[in-house]
């Protein structure tokens, strides 16, 4: 796949549903996953620019050799999940589905696109 520029983009869809533990009382939560992400693939060690790298709409990712798809994917999954998954109000009926949804993507964000 390739971006505008001509440049080597890797496109990364994950969606499902995974069943959480909840931290106060240890029962399920159902968290959906939702992951669309766009990732430049560059050679690692490349020289950027100071504007590729301050550009929060675009994230590079650093490929030396073989890139191992099924460890980014992993990678990313994890950066969605919730740290510390809890009902909003647990032991109550119908509790998991009325708990407040979490959003991962407030966390993410913050990661993303960042040199450091
Ligand atoms: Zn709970």
């Amino acid at each position: 796949m390739k971006g505008a520029r001509g440049e080597a983009l890797l496109a990364l869809e994950v969606s499902g549903e995974l069943s959480l533990a909840c931290q106060r009382c240890l029962e399920g939560i159902r968290f959906t996953v939702d992951i669309d992400s766009r990732l430049e693939l560059v050679p690692e060690g490349a020289e950027m620019s100071q504007d590729e790298l301050e550009d929060d709409s675009r994230d590079f990712l650093p490929v030396a050799g073989v890139l191992e798809v099924a460890g980014l994917i992993e990678d990313e999954i994890l950066l969605a999940l919730p740290v510390a998954p809890r009902h909003e109000r647990c032991g109550l009926p119908g509790a998991a589905e009325a708990g407040e949804r979490i959003s991962p993507f407030a966390g993410l964000a913050g990661l993303k696109g960042k040199p450091n």
